[in-house]
């Protein structure tokens, strides 16, 4: 295999005009199969959630799963497209040991869902919209584990196990038409479309999207064109794609590997290419050329789909308020910029902050608390801030507390402390732990006599004038008190004391 040296990316970009196509395949989260009534359970023993209909056993009738239909129409709505008042399932015909009826269940010509968009809005806040071709439903295939290798990969393998578990989940595909325009932005828009249609699949509730978990994963289709030329280039397929980061670099890899070929007189191939997380390439997968035949035709055992035009006014009418119209409505309500709102929507914390707010916090404070301490605890252990074991009722305690004046910050980072680590509620932590600001005044008043005595050089200079000064005694005091004074109060008594005004 040789190896191509890349051309830089600005050097690409200042011959070449990208154009994208992405497809997103969505496993939704039906409690049965599309075809059948097996659980989609995931972590089952293998090849325990399967009928004769998802094994494709000659005799077995499928039945469609009328969820998996709403969930589809849900998401075409959303995604502004037309909904067909009768479409049909097709046969894609192929071979493939995990796909048991040698063919997969599919939609052809005749999609529920086609000619939509989606609004994606890029980083300095610039909306571009990404039009939709189509969403169709299908199914997914069973999985594959070669075993015996080195590598995990078929290669060099003894023998592949095969687990029908997956076989017939509900999956919608959803296709844009060629994106054009985007220019140097375009693998922005490629991670920000796939993060927005994310959001709008999770808001929808028809799936948790979770890419990680393989439950959305992309195709980048990308070629280039010589710039001010209309003619679209030779595209390659680039499969699997299962972060958003990667969706990023993969287009971005793809943009110099293409300028790399065709500036130094080479042609680019239609191909599949395979992405390595490890080093941000691609490699090519298998030659594809348009003319693949899959002999699709009609599914002649199940019945066409004619959604009832009422029912789907019904479920527009349902559909919840957009991911990226609620973002701009709560970043006015929260009163950030675009930039910070980027950020928190990055950090997966925007309906974690809500939650907060809507439990009594104030917005600075709860973003704050999620943004700062629980999103550096999340980083260290590795994990996203919803799977912290921390509620935002607790998060919202936590604010209150803070509020009333019973934690300093610091105090309320142990009390946070306490509860991830299983101690309880944010009261429970503060009694069981005994973290609670010394707002006795006696006390205080106390501990900042003692401070004034012990440091009588630095209470001249303050009574002096030297304002400055007190926050050597301020220190004093919240060492002598463990932390557990307000130190705000505390300065003021130390200035009330030594007769300053502050
Ligand atoms: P396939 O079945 O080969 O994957 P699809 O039509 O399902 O084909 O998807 C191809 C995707 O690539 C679509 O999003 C389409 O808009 C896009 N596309 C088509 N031609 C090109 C091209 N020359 N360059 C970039 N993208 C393209
Ligand atoms: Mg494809
Ligand atoms: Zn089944």
């Amino acid at each position: 295999m040789t190896v191509t040296e890349l051309v830089s990316y600005e050097d690409a970009l200042a011959s070449y005009d990208p154009v994208m196509g992405l497809e997103v395949h969505v496993e939704l989260g039906t409690k049965t199969k599309m075809f059948c009534g097996c659980s989609t359970e995931l972590g089952a023993e293998p090849n325990s959630q399967t009928c004769p209909t998802c094994l494709g056993l000659p005799g077995s009738l499928p039945v469609v799963n009328a969820v998996g239909v709403e969930s589809a129409v849900k998401i075409g709505l959303a995604l502004h497209c037309e909904i067909a008042e009768w479409c049909r399932f097709a046969r894609k015909n192929y071979f493939y040991p995990d796909m048991p009826k040698n063919f997969q269940t599919s939609q052809y010509d005749e999609p529920i869902a086609f000619n939509g968009y989606l609004d994606v809005q890029l980083e300095d806040g610039e909306v571009f919209r990404v039009e939709i071709e189509r969403a169709h439903m299908e199914e997914d295939t069973g999985k594959s584990t070669h075993v015996g290798g080195a590598t995990g990969r078929i290669h060099g393998a003894s023998h592949s196990l095969l687990d029908y578990n997956r076989a017939g989940i509900p999956l919608i595909e959803i296709v844009t038409k060629p994106i054009e325009g985007a220019g140097e932005r375009a693998p922005e828009v490629a991670k920000a479309y796939v993060a927005e249609l994310r959001e709008l699949i999770k808001a929808l509730g028809v799936s948790e999207a979770r890419m990680e978990q393989g439950q959305m994963r992309c195709d980048v289709n990308l070629s280039l064109r010589p710039n001010g030329t209309k003619e679209f280039g030779t595209r390659s397929e680039t499969k699997n794609v299962n972060s958003l980061r990667s969706v990023e670099r993969a287009a971005r890899f793809e943009i110099q590997r293409h300028a790399a070929v065709l500036s130094s007189g080479g042609t680019i191939v239609q191909e599949t290419r395979h992405f390595h997380e490890e080093d941000g390439s691609t490699t090519a997968g298998r030659i594809k050329d348009n003319a693949e035949d899959y002999r699709y035709f009609p599914e002649p055992d199940l019945v066409p789909v004619a959604p009832a035009r009422e029912w789907v006014e019904e479920l527009r009418k349902e559909l919840p308020e957009l991911p990226r119209v609620r973002r701009n409505r709560l970043r006015e309500e929260w009163g950030v910029s675009e930039h910070d709102m980027q950020s928190i929507l990055n950090a997966g914390a925007v309906d974690l902050i809500a939650a907060t707010i809507d439990a009594g916090a104030d917005a600075a404070s709860a973003r704050k608390w999620w943004m700062g301490e629980l999103a550096r605890r999340a980083n260290e252990a590795g994990t996203d801030l919803a799977a912290l074991e921390i509620t935002p009722e607790q998060v919202a305690r936590v604010c209150a507390l803070v509020a009333e004046g019973s934690l300093n910050d610091k105090l309320a980072r142990q009390v946070i402390e306490g509860v991830l680590a299983g101690e309880g509620d944010p009261d429970a932590v503060v009694a069981g732990r005994g973290l609670a600001v010394v707002s006795d005044e006696g006390a205080l008043g106390t501990a900042v006599d003692e401070a004034i005595a012990a440091n009588a050089g630095i209470a001249d200079k303050i009574r002096s004038g030297k304002v400055a000064a007190a926050g050597a005694l301020v220190g004093a005091v919240m060492k002598a008190t463990r932390g557990q004074a307000d130190a705000a109060r505390v300065r003021e008594l130390i200035l009330e004391k030594l007769g300053v005004e502050g």
